[in-house]
């Protein structure tokens, strides 16, 4: 057996965690040979909740899980981790703004990214989940220089999964027959889902969606609108927001990111920019990437952008460099 893998997940006694913590601890991200040490960390009123959780994955007695430690310290739950799932955060509620969402948890992701330069593992792999996610990981990355900023991503595997669902059900095909939906930009109502490059298994035989659609009016618009929306009609639907899907998204983000993916697959995950595509350096903004077995990632170069596509890159640009602002200001505070 490997030597035990330190996996943390912050927001531990939380909505989401409770559908995250089994799959992580069952194997279906690391493998089925990948002994873990799970880190829980949340705030201290949390701690009684979350060791009902500690009791419930103890009782699932699962062979894989060496170890379970609850926290409310992050100095001590950052320590030696080689993968963090940063979960935890103030929730939106329905009818409530990102706006005042980002000043709240901007800051505890600038203290988180300290934690994690003081005390982490040196090639931690972190996902930002909690919102705004693509700052907050901004954020953290910029609090934590001695980390590689790839090493930084924030989570909108979620909205992959939500344009590859609606493409297979406009179709009428199994989700596994569609590949390659790219989500731009911010895990918010202004990214950018785009089919330009997805392709769909029909019956043995691979065509490209937009072909297979024959209904580029419905790309364009019904289709964009329902996927950058689909978070708020949960909430609205639930009350509460996604969790069930958040979670399995993460399992595929971590799951890709340390295995790789297939030649010809992309999947989008926000990391930093390196420039391409004329996205400003840094910014965290979901790209098509490569994953490879090495646990690195390439961003794609070189796809094909059309007027259409270029306009709705660059609105969420945008809004990701007034995030960017905005939260800088509130670290200063
Ligand atoms: P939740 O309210 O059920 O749980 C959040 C947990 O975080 C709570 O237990 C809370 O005590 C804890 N927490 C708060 N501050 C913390 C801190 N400083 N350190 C550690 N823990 C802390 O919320 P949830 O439904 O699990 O959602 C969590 C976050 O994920 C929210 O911000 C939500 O908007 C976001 N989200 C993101 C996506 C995505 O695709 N990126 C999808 C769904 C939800």
């Amino acid at each position: 057996m490997a030597e035990p893998l330190r996996v943390l997940v912050t927001g531990a006694a939380g909505q989401i965690a409770y559908s995250l913590l089994y799959s992580v601890a069952r194997g279906d991200v690391f493998g089925k040979d990948q002994p873990i040490i799970l880190v829980l960390l949340d705030i201290a009123p949390m701690m009684e909740v979350l060791n009902g959780v500690v009791m419930e994955l103890m009782d699932c007695s699962l062979p894989l899980l060496a170890q379970v430690i609850p926290s409310c310290d992050e100095k001590e739950a950052f320590k030696d981790v080689d993968v963090a799932m940063l979960v935890g955060a103030m929730p939106r509620r329905e009818g409530m703004e990102r706006k005042d969402l980002l000043a709240a948890n901007v800051k505890i992701f600038k203290s988180q990214g300290q934690a994690i330069d003081k005390v982490a593992k040196k090639n931690i792999k972190v996902v930002v989940v909690g919102n705004p996610a693509n700052t907050n990981a901004y954020i953290c990355k910029k609090y934590a220089p001695s980390i590689p900023p790839q090493n930084f991503t924030a989570l909108t595997r979620l909205d992959q999964n939500r344009a590859q669902a609606q493409v297979a059900a406009r179709l009428g095909v199994p989700n596994s027959a569609v590949r390659n939906c790219v989500i731009w930009g911010n895990h918010s109502s202004t990214q950018y889902p785009d089919l330009t490059y997805a392709v769909v298994n029909i019956k043995g035989e691979e065509v490209k969606a937009r072909e297979a659609i024959k209904d580029d009016n419905w790309v364009k618009n019904e289709f964009v609108k329902t996927v950058q929306q689909r978070g708020a009609a949960v909430i609205k639907a639930r009350k509460l927001s996604s969790a069930m899907s958040a979670a399995k998204a993460i399992v595929d983000h971590v799951h890709d990111w340390w295995f790789g993916v297939p030649e010809g697959n992309m999947v989008s995950m926000a990391v930093p920019s390196d420039g391409s595509y004329g996205i400003e350096e840094g910014l965290i903004y979901s790209f098509p990437v490569r994953t490879k077995p090495d646990h690195t990632y390439e961003i794609i170069k070189d796809l094909p952008i059309d007027d259409f596509s270029r306009e709705k890159m660059d609105i969420t640009m945008k809004e990701l460099v007034d995030e960017k602002n905005m939260a800088m200001a509130a670290c200063q505070d």
